[in-house]
């Protein structure tokens, strides 16, 4: 872990956060966030022990713009199960307990969001401060 500060929480346990990439130009920070290997998967639909990985792709969830001014984005490897148990045959992946719904965001990033907007109800001024889209911002503001 370098200087900067990721928010290291339970919703992490599972995954290691390293240091990627610093775009100044940017002003953007970007994490690799990789699962820690799971000997043992089971398939999330019948339970079987016979899962391979099927494929891996990455996905990028912004966390919010730091006290240092910097965007952090976190680029989260997926690792995408195949179930070979004859009747099952699905496709399923790890759980990402850092990522809010199925937003692009994490949990830190939209409890950011929920918390600025206690005392700014403006979205774009929202926007400003973390990083984060105002219609995104709008949408999580609106749904509670
Ligand atoms: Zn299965």
């Amino acid at each position: 872990m370098n200087d900067y500060s990721v928010e290291t929480s339970i919703e992490y346990k599972n995954f290691s956060i390293d240091f990627f990439a610093k775009d100044d130009l940017k002003k953007k920070l970007i994490y690799n966030v990789t699962p820690k290997v799971i000997k043992k998967y089971k398939c999330l639909y019948c339970n079987s022990e016979h899962v391979t990985i099927n494929k891996f792709y990455y996905i990028n969830l912004k966390n919010g713009i730091n006290d240092d001014g910097y965007l952090e984005i976190f680029r989260v490897k997926i690792v995408d199960f195949k179930c070979i148990s004859k009747d099952c045959k699905r496709t399923f992946i790890f759980d990402i307990p850092f990522r809010y719904k199925n937003y692009r965001i994490t949990v830190g990033a939209a409890k950011k969001i929920l918390n600025l907007y206690k005392n700014i109800q403006n979205f774009a001024k929202i926007e400003k401060i973390v990083g984060i889209n105002e219609k995104i911002v709008k949408e999580i503001c609106e749904e509670k």
